[in-house]
């Protein structure tokens, strides 16, 4: 891979230097040697298909770039399609005992859960920062007040977040750091641009959440997909641990703007509803998650669905809370976890690995 340029232009692209690391730059140039491989780009997974007892997958149906439906047989589905689309395709399918908020029965689309990322905007005038010079690893993470690592004696939450400062991007309009009072448009909007660009950076809180009961996904009633599917539908708000844990750790957060001798400081904060806008965070988990046993989860620690053996179902959506943490590094370690399971043991004795 070619040294990264620090172009500013590495999260939410492909890198056009080929120094990121994805799927696309290290898995699939290595499976496309293989002769017994074959990959159907442009193709979307409709359904994924089950026989008569409903405990064994037959293999999936999948749509083409032209429409024309194809079923695909498998003696094992490995579902991957990241975990909201997990979730809905067990869910159209028919998969597992779709959870109930007002019973706390059934586990598919229970512990959804999301992240609360406050931030902490900081505007200098003695200080020229560059913000377009930006790259996805770039960045300062103190780690001081996340999970178990402070006294949360008498402070009325669990858990907590890292708090960090990076530069993954400096993009115009999206880098949008102003004052506050600062009109929301106009010539009076430019000049506060203009003027902070160079000269502001944010601090932010990576915070986790824990699953609620009132917190879940199931489809939708009304809407319908392209294919006539119900849509998933999201149930969601903030609940008071994560309010709470916000309160304290942007305590912390204004204390380290203050120790650069900022002109200003301006709190972003989020709650004390959820809201989709603005930008927060694309780390969503749980929806078919992991457990001990089949009452309280979907699939086992293999992630190998408890109902449909032949089924492993590989993502965040496994995740039963979602951690102070960005997700990537834990998703690709439990894929791996899984992937060795199935060659070592369930290829072997197919079956369920854990007695349920
Ligand atoms: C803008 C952005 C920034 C992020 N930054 C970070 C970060 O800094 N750190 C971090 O840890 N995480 C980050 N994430 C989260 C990270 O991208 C996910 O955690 C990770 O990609 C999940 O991996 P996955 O394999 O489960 O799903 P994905 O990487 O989403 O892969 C799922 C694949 O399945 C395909 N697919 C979906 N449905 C179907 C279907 N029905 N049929 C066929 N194919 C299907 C999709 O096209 C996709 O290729 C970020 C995400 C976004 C969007
Ligand atoms: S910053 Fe990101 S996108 Fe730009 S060269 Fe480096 S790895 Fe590639």
């Amino acid at each position: 891979m070619a040294p990264c340029t620090y172009c500013g232009f590495c999260e939410k692209f492909g890198c056009g230097n080929y120094s990121k690391a994805s799927a696309q730059t290290t898995i699939l140039p290595v499976l496309m040697q293989k002769k017994s491989f074959t990959l159907r780009t442009e193709s979307e997974v409709t359904k994924i298909n089950v026989d008569a007892s409903g405990k064994r997958a037959t293999g999936v149906t999948y749509v083409d770039a032209h429409g024309e439906e194809f079923e695909q047989p498998a003696e094992l589905v490995v579902v991957c399609a990241y975990i909201t689309h997990n979730v809905h395709l067990l869910m159209t399918s028919g998969i597992g005992t779709m959870y109930d908020p007002a019973t706390g029965q059934g586990t598919l689309g229970k512990n959804y859960c999301y992240q609360l990322t406050p931030s902490v905007n900081i505007f200098f005038d003695d200080k020229l920062l560059n913000p377009f010079v930006g790259a996805g690893a770039l960045g300062m993470v103190v780690d001081d007040w996340n999970g178990d690592n402070f006294d949360h004696t008498g402070l009325g939450f669990i858990h907590g977040g890292y708090i960090a400062a990076y530069m993954t991007t400096g993009r115009p309009i999206e880098t949008e750091l102003l004052p506050e009072g600062t009109p929301k448009w106009g010539a009076k909007w430019k000049k506060a641009f203009v003027e902070n660009y160079l000269t502001s950076m944010s601090v932010s809180l990576m915070g986790a959440v824990m699953p609620n009961k009132a917190n879940y996904l199931d489809l939708d009633p009304t809407y319908r997909d392209v294919y006539g599917r119900p849509l998933m539908r999201m149930t969601y708000d903030f609940k008071q641990n994560e309010l709470k844990m916000q309160d304290f750790t942007v305590g912390k957060m204004v204390e380290i703007a203050q120790a650069m001798k900022p002109r200003e400081i301006k709190k972003s904060l989020r709650g004390p509803h959820y809201d989709i806008d603005p930008y927060q965070s694309t780390h969503n988990t749980g929806g078919a998650i992991m457990g001990v046993n089949p009452r309280e989860s979907v699939v086992n620690r293999y992630l190998q669905h408890w109902d449909v053996p032949n089924l492993f179902v590989v993502g965040a959506s496994a995740f039963a809370h979602n951690s102070g943490y960005n997700p990537t590094g834990t998703v690709s370690a439990l894929a791996l976890w899984s992937a060795q399971a199935i060659r070592d043991q369930y290829l072997k004795h197919p079956g369920p690995l854990v007695s349920a």
